[in-house]
């Protein structure tokens, strides 16, 4: 209250709005949309533009649907036309900067205007309230990756509402982590915030090394795919459930857990889309994720492809009460997929279980796709690795690619995290439907 900001009033219609029938929801999105499409194209070069040259009127968006006839925003096209991409009756004052790592090791910049910032504020604390938080208690982080650091400091700026224990996940080493325990230990946080394997590297540790003692109300996780063999061992060791979601920078939270645990997509701020090969697949097919950003008016978003692929789910009402749909799995990075010689997709979140778990000789292990018929598999090996291990790859290998996909193995000391912080389990240098 005493920051006067519009985010506690946000709060409130947020919640209201989760309560909202699904036709009253995607009535609400759309008139945001037509709004968006409206300012968009008249206060932007970039967007004037974009619909002259693809022969569309901003009257002629007028529903979720017609938006399939706009162009996709990528990454690339943002690093071209971003000074064109910003509204020109938006005071530069009122611009908020992002900055993003990117996937590919390439940094992405763009702008958020203030009022945007302030609807995701009360967004994302409407999330944490799912979780057991509430505004004023302590939270524990395990955090580090700038590419998805926005909701952690727009957290940072109010000490008095959120107080917190913080462990940086660029210095998980021993001692840190020690201390980080004995932190947690005198500080009891309510709830526990971070990145998926982070926050399972941690337990491991705390694990490995008897540690407990920690009790928070929940956990949440965040920013990476959160594999279920990660989540077992968390909630065994705190003793808790653990929320997951999803987000990036440029647009903030995507998706998020509910107590009833699925994932409901954020239909406060954004619309969003699934598509393959640029057309929108069924509900319960995988698709590349596509939003439309809602709230910001400062640098319009209209049909960004975050580069990660996503399902919706085909089932009916939760009973937590959200309309909101769900998202059923994110299955990963656009890039991180493997096709089969006969044209099967697999995604990397599935071969990390479905394969390099049922290795026990194998410490670490990529795989990269050079060739449609051929892979590359780098190892670090372990010390049960033997000759059964290599057995078990080739068999594993039929298995999973059939008997017409080669594979070379490399073996390595280490496999390096991309600038993010963030390790590619699956590199494919093939074009991809998803893309
Ligand atoms: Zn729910």
């Amino acid at each position: 209250m005493k920051e006067r900001s519009p985010y506690l009033r946000n709060l409130k219609m947020v919640e209201q709005m989760h309560r909202w029938p699904r036709e009253r929801v995607r009535a609400y999105q759309e008139e945001r949309l037509r709004a968006l499409v409206r300012h968009a194209t008249e206060q932007t070069d970039y967007y004037r533009d974009l619909f002259a040259a693809a022969g569309i009127t901003p009257e002629q968006i007028y529903t979720q649907d017609d938006l399939q006839r706009v162009p996709f925003l990528t990454k690339d096209a943002i690093r071209a036309n971003m000074a064109r991409m910003v509204a020109r009756n938006v005071p530069t004052t009122e611009l908020v900067q992002k900055k993003t790592s990117g996937s590919t090791g390439v940094s992405l910049e763009l702008f958020v205007d203030e009022a945007s910032c302030q609807w995701k504020r009360g967004v994302t604390i409407a999330y944490d309230r799912w979780s057991g938080w509430d505004i004023g208690e302590r939270v524990g982080a395990i955090w580090g990756n700038p590419e998805c650091y926005q909701n952690w400091r727009m957290y940072l700026r109010n000490l008095l509402l959120v107080r917190h224990v913080y462990l940086d996940t660029l210095k998980m080493d021993e001692p840190t982590m020690r201390a980080f325990h004995g932190k947690l230990l005198k500080k009891q946080p309510v709830i526990l915030f971070g990145h998926a394997h982070s926050l399972f590297l941690f337990t491991r540790f705390m694990e490995q090394r008897g540690l407990a003692g920690i009790h928070p109300q929940g956990i949440i996780s965040t920013c990476m795919v959160l594999h279920d063999f990660e989540r077992q061992a968390i909630e065994r060791v705190f003793g808790c459930r653990v929320t997951n979601r999803y987000g990036c920078e440029e647009v903030s939270l995507i998706a998020c857990e509910c107590p009833a645990g699925q994932m409901h997509l954020n239909c406060d701020t954004l619309m969003v889309e699934f598509v393959r090969d640029d057309k929108p697949v069924p509900s319960g097919a995988p698709g590349a994720i596509v939003v439309t950003d809602l709230s910001n008016y400062g640098m319009p978003m209209i049909r960004y492809k975050v580069g990660d692929v996503g399902r919706l789910s085909v089932g009916k009402d939760c009973p937590c009460g959200c309309s909101y749909p769900v998202l059923d799995a994110l299955e990963g990075r656009v890039a991180d997929y493997v096709v089969t010689p006969d044209g099967q997709y697999i995604s990397g979140i599935s071969l990390t279980e479905n394969f390099a778990m049922q290795l026990p000789g194998v410490k670490q292990m990529q795989i990269v796709q050079e060739e449609r018929d051929r892979l590359l598999f780098r190892l670090v090996r372990g010390e049960q690795f033997s000759e059964q291990t290599l057995q078990d790859i080739d068999r594993l290998a039929q298995q999973r690619f059939g008997n017409r996909m080669a594979y070379q193995l490399e073996y390595v000391d280490s496999i390096q995290s991309e600038d993010s912080g963030k390790y590619r389990f699956c590199i494919s240098r093939l074009p991809n439907p998803f893309s």
